[in-house]
């Protein structure tokens, strides 16, 4: 069975045409709700802003084609996703805000400071303006993983499967608590964003859902892009 490795070679391949900032997965392993869970990821970074096909290929983590070949055409994966009018309803409020906050630092490893978010979607100009200060809006971000207002169940994925008892896609809050448990690093080789530039970290299920295991804290744990695909391969 040499697929495995193919896959792994092409996943590596095509990020190329992104200058290597990003690795792009494979989708030969994941589900059709991983896909959709990764429109809706890229939907709520784009906020209020057009969601295109252009723009998924900016921001996603797997081939546009292959969500194409997968979901049965583009719009249709558009339907799947509940992003059919184009744009998400999401509106230009703090859980976008703070999402992205939640993106840089999990791409950095670690706390991001003011010229960090430079780049991302918001500047931190818009932070300080919107929320008094960067400091302002880095205590804003605390408490709204606090309040469980960071707990964004995902529409489609967040349904509970026959014989779970919970849904497949952690909230963003219990992907912030495995990360901060597992302090940024992949548990099986060590790497981190935080001392090495391009790692991409996952939060992985130790037992994979769809063998029963659950969406819980135990069960979760941080695997960089390497070692999710390498277990993959098994
Ligand atoms: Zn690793």
């Amino acid at each position: 069975m040499y697929a495995p490795v193919r896959a792994r070679c092409a996943a590596m391949m095509s990020d190329s045409s992104l200058g290597g900032m990003r690795v792009r997965l494979s989708a030969r392993y994941a589900s059709d709700d991983e896909l959709v869970a990764d429109l809706l990821r890229v939907a709520m970074l784009l906020g209020t802003g057009p969601f295109t096909r252009k723009n998924y290929e900016r921001l996603g983590q797997y081939n546009p084609s292959t969500i194409h070949r997968r979901l049965g055409g583009w719009a249709e994966a558009i339907k799947r996703a509940g992003l059919e009018g184009g744009r998400p309803d999401l509106g230009h409020d703090d859980t976008v805000w703070m999402t992205n906050i939640f993106e840089v630092w999990v791409a950095r490893g670690k706390q991001p400071s003011y010229g960090h978010m430079r780049g991302s979607r918001f500047s931190p100009e818009g932070y300080a303006s919107r929320y008094g200060s960067w400091g302002k809006a880095l205590t804003k971000f605390q408490a709204w993983l606090d309040s469980g207002e960071g707990v964004v169940a995902l529409p489609p994925t967040s349904e509970v499967r026959e014989g779970h008892a919970t849904g497949k896609t952690p909230s963003l809050r219990l992907r912030w608590e495995v990360l901060q448990r597992d302090g940024f690093t992949c548990v099986t080789c060590g790497r981190s964003p935080a001392t090495e530039a391009g790692v991409v970290l996952h939060v992985d299920h130790h037992r994979a859902y769809s063998k029963g295991g659950e969406t819980v804290i135990d069960n979760l744990r941080v695997l960089c892009d390497r070692c999710n695909l390498g277990k993959s391969d098994r």
